[in-house]
């Protein structure tokens, strides 16, 4: 097969979808790998170091989409690459449909087989292709909180873990899944006094086993999590419940109970955020402070650290790759019940339930 990797188009995205180890791997497995010229720059790879991978550099995105049968990408197709679709060819990149009806109904049209990362979903609800991402901003939260609670970025002059004869800063952690986990690893590994708290007593358990003595758990409920968030120098945000906006755990009237210099990191903005007092921000204006509070609450966490998201990125996407490269789109579907929960558009038809409830569409 021809595999395909174009530059990311979209602002600011400094991602590309396969490492110059992906490529290795795809020429290992008998393909041939186009690249897009620049491609990696923005994640560090040069093109010399594609081509000592097996991959052939090529001059633009349109040499790259009319001859791969697979293209393989971060982001979403944008309108200056809607008119390289075409009918059969396989695209393989996080795509967020049921946000987007244009796009959907373009892949529709161009008939373009389209496997949405997203939906990837394996038999215990898991989604292997968006774990890379909460793992890197569950990680990040920590680094950027301790970066603003720096006098001199507006914080309270705390250092996360103390020093011996002073105390460590409190760090409150909302959910106990992937970015809650990887918060509470970082900031206990900073040596913070860190408590995690979730709904979920079975996750509580578990996490209490592993971790058992370095750190609290806590039941989430309204009175625990003011009891914390009061005492808190850093408050982490990673609840989620599946397909619905992230609840308000963190009233305002709790934010302004908290110590001026304080910062909350609300890394569920991406699904409406669970602090009340937290709106989305980007990279280039991150924060700003509400009742003497900062609020860091950048809606792509992982574009910070390109070069790690894209490594961490390519290590879960490229074995779902190399099956569909291997054996063809219909048997690697046929085989693989994960990578077939993927499919959201073939031959014209949206194939995911939750894309054609988004726009009444029969599926
Ligand atoms: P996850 O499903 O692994 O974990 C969510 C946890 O929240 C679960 O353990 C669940 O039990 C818990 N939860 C649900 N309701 C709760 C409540 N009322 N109180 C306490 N805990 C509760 O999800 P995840 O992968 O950790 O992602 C968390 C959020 O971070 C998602 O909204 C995700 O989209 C977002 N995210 C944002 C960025 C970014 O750049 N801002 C990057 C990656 C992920």
């Amino acid at each position: 097969m021809i595999v395909g990797v174009p530059k990311e188009v979209k602002d600011a995205e400094n991602r590309v979808s396969t490492t110059p180890h992906g490529v290795r791997e795809y020429v290992r497995h008998g393909h041939q790998v186009l690249v897009e010229s620049g491609a990696g720059a923005g994640s560090g790879f040069t093109d010399d170091e594609y081509r000592a991978a097996g991959a052939t550099i090529v001059e633009s995105a349109a040499d790259v989409w009319s001859q791969a049968d697979m293209v393989v990408k971060v982001k979403e197709p944008i309108e200056p690459e809607y008119p390289l679709l075409r009918p059969g060819l396989i695209l393989y990149t996080y795509l967020h449909l049921a946000a987007d009806e244009t796009l959907t109904r373009i892949l529709m049209e161009k008939e373009v087989t389209a496997i949405a990362y997203e939906t990837v979903q394996l038999a215990d609800g898991s989604l292997p292709l968006l774990a890379p991402m909460s793992e890197v901003a569950g990680r990040l939260a920590v680094q950027v909180g301790a970066f603003y609670l720096m006098r001199s970025n507006g914080g309270r002059g705390v250092l996360l873990g103390g020093v011996a004869g002073v105390l460590p800063a409190n760090v409150a952690v909302l959910g106990g899944g992937i970015v809650g986990t990887n918060a509470a690893q970082m900031a206990l590994g900073l040596g913070a006094n860190v408590t995690l708290l979730d709904i979920n007593v079975d996750r509580l358990r578990y996490l209490d086993h592993v971790l058992h003595g370095r750190f609290h758990t806590l039941m989430s409920n309204q009175q625990n999590i003011a009891d914390v968030v009061c005492q808190a120098d850093l408050v982490i945000g990673g609840v989620l419940i599946p397909g619905a906006r992230a609840p308000k755990l963190v009233t305002r009237q709790m934010v302004a109970a908290m110590r001026p210099g304080a910062v909350v990191v609300d890394v569920s903005i991406d699904q409406g955020g669970c602090i009340e007092t937290a709106r989305p921000t980007t990279h280039s204006d991150p924060v700003y402070a509400e009742h003497g509070v900062i609020h860091y609450c950048v809606t792509n966490m992982p574009g910070a650290v390109p070069r790690t998201s894209t490594f961490a990125l390519s290590n879960a996407t490229l074995p779902y790759g190399l099956k569909l490269a291997d054996l063809g789109f219909v048997e690697a579907v046929r085989r693989d019940p994960a990578l077939a929960k993927g499919v959201n558009v073939f031959r014209g038809q949206i194939t995911h339930p939750s894309v054609a409830e988004a726009f009444g569409i029969s599926y």
